[in-house]
Protein backbone atom coordinates (compact mmCIF):
# COMPACT_ATOMS: atom_id res chain seq x y z
CA UNK A 1 0.00 0.00 0.00
CA UNK A 2 1.53 3.48 -0.76
CA UNK A 3 1.62 6.50 1.48
CA UNK A 4 -1.53 7.98 -0.21
CA UNK A 5 -3.95 5.14 0.33
CA UNK A 6 -2.52 4.10 3.70
CA UNK A 7 -2.53 7.39 5.57
CA UNK A 8 -5.68 8.60 3.18
CA UNK A 9 -7.86 9.61 6.86
CA UNK A 10 -4.36 11.58 7.65
CA UNK A 11 -4.02 13.23 4.10
CA UNK A 12 -5.89 16.47 2.16
CA UNK A 13 -7.25 13.88 -0.22
CA UNK A 14 -10.41 13.43 -1.18
CA UNK A 15 -12.42 10.94 -3.51
CA UNK A 16 -11.63 12.27 -6.26
CA UNK A 17 -7.41 11.97 -5.84
CA UNK A 18 -5.97 9.34 -7.70
CA UNK A 19 -4.66 6.44 -5.71
CA UNK A 20 -1.46 6.32 -7.67
CA UNK A 21 1.87 4.87 -5.93
CA UNK A 22 5.26 3.55 -6.87
CA UNK A 23 5.21 1.50 -3.62
CA UNK A 24 6.40 4.66 -1.32
CA UNK A 25 6.77 4.73 1.92
CA UNK A 26 6.88 1.77 4.26
CA UNK A 27 10.66 1.94 4.65
CA UNK A 28 13.04 -0.30 7.43
CA UNK A 29 13.98 1.35 10.60
CA UNK A 30 16.58 -0.59 11.37
CA UNK A 31 19.20 -0.24 14.65
CA UNK A 32 22.35 0.53 13.80
CA UNK A 33 24.27 -2.15 16.36
CA UNK A 34 28.09 -1.06 16.11
CA UNK A 35 27.79 2.48 15.83
CA UNK A 36 25.43 2.66 18.85
CA UNK A 37 27.71 1.20 20.96
CA UNK A 38 30.54 3.46 19.38
CA UNK A 39 28.48 6.80 20.11
CA UNK A 40 27.00 5.20 23.46
CA UNK A 41 23.18 5.64 22.49
CA UNK A 42 19.99 3.60 20.64
CA UNK A 43 20.51 4.72 17.00
CA UNK A 44 18.08 3.76 14.45
CA UNK A 45 18.24 4.69 10.48
CA UNK A 46 15.34 5.31 8.73
CA UNK A 47 16.33 3.43 5.03
CA UNK A 48 14.64 6.16 2.56
CA UNK A 49 16.58 5.28 0.16
CA UNK A 50 14.56 2.04 -0.18
CA UNK A 51 12.09 4.27 -1.90
CA UNK A 52 11.34 3.34 -5.61
CA UNK A 53 13.04 6.35 -6.84
CA UNK A 54 15.67 5.90 -4.17
CA UNK A 55 15.12 8.92 -1.70
CA UNK A 56 12.26 10.24 0.68
CA UNK A 57 11.15 12.58 -2.53
CA UNK A 58 8.56 9.90 -3.24
CA UNK A 59 6.53 10.31 0.12
CA UNK A 60 5.59 13.70 -1.13
CA UNK A 61 5.87 13.69 -4.90
CA UNK A 62 3.25 10.89 -4.75
CA UNK A 63 0.86 13.62 -3.02
CA UNK A 64 1.75 16.48 -4.93
CA UNK A 65 1.44 14.33 -8.18
CA UNK A 66 -1.92 13.09 -7.28
CA UNK A 67 -3.30 16.61 -6.53
CA UNK A 68 -1.84 17.62 -10.01
CA UNK A 69 -3.72 15.53 -11.35
CA UNK A 70 -7.13 15.67 -9.73
CA UNK A 71 -6.76 19.55 -10.63
CA UNK A 72 -6.12 18.78 -14.29
CA UNK A 73 -2.25 19.37 -14.27
CA UNK A 74 -0.49 19.36 -18.38
CA UNK A 75 2.80 19.35 -17.71
CA UNK A 76 4.91 18.86 -14.36
CA UNK A 77 7.90 21.12 -13.42
CA UNK A 78 10.48 21.67 -10.88
CA UNK A 79 14.33 22.66 -9.96
CA UNK A 80 15.59 20.31 -8.21
CA UNK A 81 19.73 19.02 -7.10
CA UNK A 82 18.89 16.02 -8.18
CA UNK A 83 16.44 13.73 -6.09
CA UNK A 84 13.49 15.76 -6.37
CA UNK A 85 13.86 15.61 -10.30
CA UNK A 86 14.41 11.88 -10.27
CA UNK A 87 11.34 11.29 -8.54
CA UNK A 88 9.19 13.79 -10.25
CA UNK A 89 10.27 12.38 -13.44
CA UNK A 90 9.12 8.45 -12.12
CA UNK A 91 5.88 9.62 -11.26
CA UNK A 92 4.97 11.76 -14.41
CA UNK A 93 6.74 8.31 -16.20
CA UNK A 94 3.71 6.41 -14.52
CA UNK A 95 1.16 9.28 -14.88
CA UNK A 96 1.55 9.73 -18.20
CA UNK A 97 2.49 13.43 -18.27
CA UNK A 98 5.62 15.80 -19.40
CA UNK A 99 7.86 16.59 -16.95
CA UNK A 100 10.68 19.55 -17.24
CA UNK A 101 13.37 19.45 -14.32
CA UNK A 102 15.69 22.09 -14.25
CA UNK A 103 18.92 20.88 -12.39
CA UNK A 104 22.47 23.27 -11.11
CA UNK A 105 24.72 22.44 -14.74
CA UNK A 106 27.46 19.75 -13.32
CA UNK A 107 26.16 19.59 -10.07
CA UNK A 108 24.09 16.96 -10.02
CA UNK A 109 25.41 13.64 -8.72
CA UNK A 110 25.37 10.92 -11.69
CA UNK A 111 22.24 8.35 -10.74
CA UNK A 112 20.47 11.23 -10.19
CA UNK A 113 20.62 12.65 -13.87
CA UNK A 114 20.41 8.75 -15.20
CA UNK A 115 17.36 8.37 -13.38
CA UNK A 116 15.64 11.35 -14.70
CA UNK A 117 16.42 11.06 -18.14
CA UNK A 118 15.75 7.08 -18.24
CA UNK A 119 12.30 7.96 -16.56
CA UNK A 120 11.92 10.38 -19.53
CA UNK A 121 11.99 13.76 -17.91
CA UNK A 122 12.88 16.86 -20.19
CA UNK A 123 16.03 17.64 -18.57
CA UNK A 124 17.25 21.17 -18.83
CA UNK A 125 20.68 22.32 -17.23
CA UNK A 126 20.85 25.46 -15.67
CA UNK A 127 24.46 27.40 -15.69
CA UNK A 128 23.48 28.68 -12.34
CA UNK A 129 23.04 27.62 -8.51
CA UNK A 130 20.05 25.57 -7.25
CA UNK A 131 18.23 28.43 -5.73
CA UNK A 132 18.17 30.13 -9.13
CA UNK A 133 17.04 27.56 -11.11
CA UNK A 134 14.24 27.49 -8.43
CA UNK A 135 13.29 30.82 -9.51
CA UNK A 136 12.83 30.13 -13.02
CA UNK A 137 11.43 27.09 -12.42
CA UNK A 138 8.33 28.59 -10.35
CA UNK A 139 7.92 31.85 -12.99
CA UNK A 140 8.17 28.81 -16.06
CA UNK A 141 5.51 27.37 -14.72
CA UNK A 142 3.46 30.16 -13.57
CA UNK A 143 3.44 31.15 -17.00
CA UNK A 144 2.63 28.37 -18.94
CA UNK A 145 -0.01 26.82 -16.11
CA UNK A 146 1.71 24.08 -15.30
CA UNK A 147 2.24 22.25 -11.99
CA UNK A 148 5.17 23.58 -9.88
CA UNK A 149 6.28 19.99 -7.76
CA UNK A 150 9.12 21.77 -5.64
CA UNK A 151 8.40 21.47 -1.87
CA UNK A 152 6.76 25.48 -2.11
CA UNK A 153 3.53 22.87 -3.07
CA UNK A 154 2.44 22.44 0.13
CA UNK A 155 1.32 18.64 -0.92
CA UNK A 156 4.90 17.75 -1.01
CA UNK A 157 5.51 18.31 3.26
CA UNK A 158 1.93 16.94 3.41
CA UNK A 159 3.22 13.50 2.33
CA UNK A 160 6.48 13.72 3.70
CA UNK A 161 4.91 13.61 7.31
CA UNK A 162 4.23 9.87 6.49
CA UNK A 163 8.18 9.26 7.71
CA UNK A 164 7.06 10.71 11.39
CA UNK A 165 4.29 8.36 11.75
CA UNK A 166 6.20 5.17 10.21
CA UNK A 167 9.01 5.88 12.97
CA UNK A 168 6.05 6.31 15.51
CA UNK A 169 5.14 2.93 14.75
CA UNK A 170 7.97 1.15 14.41
CA UNK A 171 9.55 2.51 17.65
CA UNK A 172 6.16 2.77 19.55
CA UNK A 173 7.03 6.23 20.48
CA UNK A 174 8.66 9.11 19.60
CA UNK A 175 12.77 9.12 19.51
CA UNK A 176 14.84 11.57 22.38
CA UNK A 177 16.41 13.18 19.07
CA UNK A 178 15.24 13.61 15.50
CA UNK A 179 18.77 13.57 13.63
CA UNK A 180 18.08 14.76 10.18
CA UNK A 181 19.97 16.56 6.81
CA UNK A 182 18.49 19.95 6.07
CA UNK A 183 18.76 21.55 2.59
CA UNK A 184 15.67 23.25 1.24
CA UNK A 185 14.29 22.69 4.82
CA UNK A 186 11.03 20.87 3.65
CA UNK A 187 12.08 17.51 5.22
CA UNK A 188 12.07 18.81 8.75
CA UNK A 189 9.62 20.78 8.55
CA UNK A 190 7.31 17.96 7.36
CA UNK A 191 8.47 15.88 10.50
CA UNK A 192 8.15 18.15 12.95
CA UNK A 193 4.35 18.69 11.32
CA UNK A 194 3.77 14.95 11.15
CA UNK A 195 5.22 14.59 14.57
CA UNK A 196 3.02 16.96 16.11
CA UNK A 197 0.05 15.89 14.32
CA UNK A 198 0.38 12.17 16.06
CA UNK A 199 0.01 14.08 19.13
CA UNK A 200 -2.49 16.13 18.74
CA UNK A 201 -4.75 12.64 17.91
CA UNK A 202 -3.13 10.69 21.02
CA UNK A 203 -1.15 8.42 18.92
CA UNK A 204 2.21 9.51 20.78
CA UNK A 205 2.18 11.73 23.84
CA UNK A 206 5.39 13.82 23.94
CA UNK A 207 7.84 15.24 21.25
CA UNK A 208 11.42 15.04 20.45
CA UNK A 209 14.02 16.97 19.66
CA UNK A 210 14.84 18.11 16.24
CA UNK A 211 18.23 18.26 15.43
CA UNK A 212 19.04 19.70 11.77
CA UNK A 213 22.45 19.49 9.99
CA UNK A 214 24.08 21.00 7.36
CA UNK A 215 27.23 21.07 5.09
CA UNK A 216 29.60 23.96 6.64
CA UNK A 217 29.71 25.38 3.15
CA UNK A 218 25.97 25.66 2.61
CA UNK A 219 24.55 26.30 6.07
CA UNK A 220 22.21 29.16 5.79
CA UNK A 221 20.30 28.25 8.92
CA UNK A 222 23.04 28.12 10.89
CA UNK A 223 24.55 31.09 10.54
CA UNK A 224 21.39 32.68 10.28
CA UNK A 225 22.07 34.52 6.74
CA UNK A 226 21.33 33.49 3.27
CA UNK A 227 24.65 31.70 1.81
CA UNK A 228 25.26 33.45 -2.08
CA UNK A 229 27.54 30.48 -2.97
CA UNK A 230 26.85 27.22 -1.10
CA UNK A 231 29.49 24.22 -1.95
CA UNK A 232 29.14 21.02 -0.49
CA UNK A 233 30.34 17.55 -1.68
CA UNK A 234 26.72 16.58 -0.43
CA UNK A 235 25.00 18.36 -3.41
CA UNK A 236 21.54 17.00 -2.03
CA UNK A 237 21.61 19.73 0.43
CA UNK A 238 23.78 22.10 -1.66
CA UNK A 239 21.28 25.13 -0.88
CA UNK A 240 22.05 28.88 -0.01
CA UNK A 241 18.49 30.06 0.13
CA UNK A 242 15.89 27.68 1.56
CA UNK A 243 12.41 28.01 0.80
CA UNK A 244 11.17 26.19 4.36
CA UNK A 245 13.86 28.50 6.79
CA UNK A 246 11.11 29.39 8.83
CA UNK A 247 9.32 26.55 9.18
CA UNK A 248 12.64 24.57 9.88
CA UNK A 249 13.36 27.60 12.57
CA UNK A 250 9.99 27.12 14.11
CA UNK A 251 10.72 23.48 14.14
CA UNK A 252 13.99 23.89 15.99
CA UNK A 253 12.52 26.44 18.51
CA UNK A 254 9.77 24.52 19.25
CA UNK A 255 11.36 21.56 20.52
CA UNK A 256 14.33 22.59 21.96
CA UNK A 257 16.52 21.34 19.08
CA UNK A 258 19.48 22.58 17.13
CA UNK A 259 21.06 23.64 13.50
CA UNK A 260 24.40 22.37 13.87
CA UNK A 261 26.77 22.11 10.71
CA UNK A 262 29.37 19.25 9.55
CA UNK A 263 32.38 19.88 7.25
CA UNK A 264 32.59 18.12 3.67
CA UNK A 265 35.66 16.00 5.79
CA UNK A 266 33.41 15.02 8.39
CA UNK A 267 30.45 13.82 6.02
CA UNK A 268 32.44 11.52 4.30
CA UNK A 269 34.38 10.03 6.96
CA UNK A 270 30.22 9.29 8.56
CA UNK A 271 29.83 7.89 5.03
CA UNK A 272 32.69 5.74 5.36
CA UNK A 273 31.91 4.34 8.76
CA UNK A 274 28.00 3.88 8.22
CA UNK A 275 28.83 1.83 5.77
CA UNK A 276 32.01 -0.04 6.34
CA UNK A 277 30.45 -0.44 10.19
CA UNK A 278 27.04 -0.14 9.68
CA UNK A 279 26.51 -1.94 6.05
CA UNK A 280 24.72 0.86 5.18
CA UNK A 281 25.33 2.65 2.04
CA UNK A 282 23.51 6.35 2.18
CA UNK A 283 24.53 9.01 -0.03
CA UNK A 284 26.54 11.55 1.52
CA UNK A 285 24.04 14.66 2.25
CA UNK A 286 22.29 11.76 3.95
CA UNK A 287 25.15 11.18 6.19
CA UNK A 288 25.72 15.03 7.59
CA UNK A 289 23.19 13.81 10.41
CA UNK A 290 25.81 10.89 11.53
CA UNK A 291 28.76 13.51 10.73
CA UNK A 292 26.81 15.76 13.24
CA UNK A 293 26.22 12.90 16.18
CA UNK A 294 29.84 12.36 16.33
CA UNK A 295 30.72 15.81 16.37
CA UNK A 296 28.39 16.39 19.15
CA UNK A 297 29.64 13.17 21.03
CA UNK A 298 33.30 14.60 20.39
CA UNK A 299 32.19 17.99 22.22
CA UNK A 300 30.35 16.00 25.31
CA UNK A 301 27.37 16.73 23.97
CA UNK A 302 25.87 13.69 23.24
CA UNK A 303 24.08 12.47 26.27
CA UNK A 304 24.77 8.86 26.71
CA UNK A 305 21.91 6.03 26.34
CA UNK A 306 19.18 8.29 24.06
CA UNK A 307 17.27 7.04 21.36
CA UNK A 308 18.05 8.85 18.31
CA UNK A 309 16.61 8.52 14.58
CA UNK A 310 18.34 9.50 11.97
CA UNK A 311 17.20 10.14 8.57
CA UNK A 312 18.87 7.78 5.75
CA UNK A 313 17.35 10.30 3.18
CA UNK A 314 19.32 8.79 0.09
CA UNK A 315 19.94 5.41 -1.59
CA UNK A 316 24.23 6.03 -1.80
CA UNK A 317 24.30 4.23 -5.34
CA UNK A 318 23.07 7.44 -6.51
CA UNK A 319 26.23 9.17 -6.18
CA UNK A 320 28.62 6.54 -7.09
CA UNK A 321 31.35 9.68 -8.08
CA UNK A 322 31.79 10.89 -4.81
CA UNK A 323 31.90 7.20 -3.14
CA UNK A 324 34.64 5.91 -5.97
CA UNK A 325 36.82 9.01 -4.72
CA UNK A 326 37.28 7.74 -1.21
CA UNK A 327 38.05 3.95 -1.42
CA UNK A 328 40.76 2.06 -3.32
CA UNK A 329 40.27 0.18 -6.49
CA UNK A 330 39.54 -3.65 -6.77
CA UNK A 331 42.76 -6.02 -6.31
CA UNK A 332 43.38 -7.57 -9.64
CA UNK A 333 44.78 -10.99 -10.36
CA UNK A 334 44.92 -13.09 -13.39
CA UNK A 335 42.97 -16.57 -13.94
CA UNK A 336 45.42 -18.26 -11.40
CA UNK A 337 43.81 -19.76 -7.99
CA UNK A 338 47.59 -19.00 -6.31
CA UNK A 339 47.30 -15.63 -6.71
CA UNK A 340 43.75 -15.94 -5.43
CA UNK A 341 45.31 -17.90 -2.19
CA UNK A 342 47.41 -15.10 -2.25
CA UNK A 343 45.54 -11.98 -1.46
CA UNK A 344 43.47 -14.17 1.03
CA UNK A 345 46.29 -14.99 3.30
CA UNK A 346 46.60 -11.58 4.32
C1 LIG B 1 16.29 16.70 -0.77
C2 LIG B 1 17.30 15.99 0.04
C3 LIG B 1 17.73 16.45 1.28
C4 LIG B 1 17.29 17.76 1.86
O1 LIG B 1 15.92 17.80 2.18
P1 LIG B 1 15.21 19.21 2.33
O2 LIG B 1 13.78 18.91 2.47
O3 LIG B 1 15.52 19.96 1.07
O4 LIG B 1 15.82 19.87 3.52
C5 LIG B 1 18.60 15.68 2.01
N1 LIG B 1 19.08 14.52 1.53
C6 LIG B 1 18.70 14.05 0.34
C7 LIG B 1 19.26 12.76 -0.14
C8 LIG B 1 17.80 14.76 -0.46
O5 LIG B 1 17.45 14.28 -1.65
Amino acid sequence: MGVIEKYAHLLPVTEKTPRITLGEGSTPLVHVDNISKLLGIELWAKLEGCNPSGSFKDRGMVMAVAKALEDGAKALVCASTGNTSASAAAYAAAAGVPCYVLLPAGKVALGKLAQALMYGATVVAVKGNFDRALEMARSAAESKGFAIVNSVNPYRLWGQRSGAWEICEALGRVPDWHAIPVGNAGNISAYWAGYKQYKEIGRIDRLQRMMGFQAAGAAPLVTGKPCPNPETVATAIRIGNPVSAHLAKEAVAQSSGEFNSVTDEEILAAQKLLSSKGGLFAEPASCAPLAGLIKLKNEGRLPAGITVTMILTGNGLKDPDTAMSQVGRPIEIGDNIDELLEVMRG
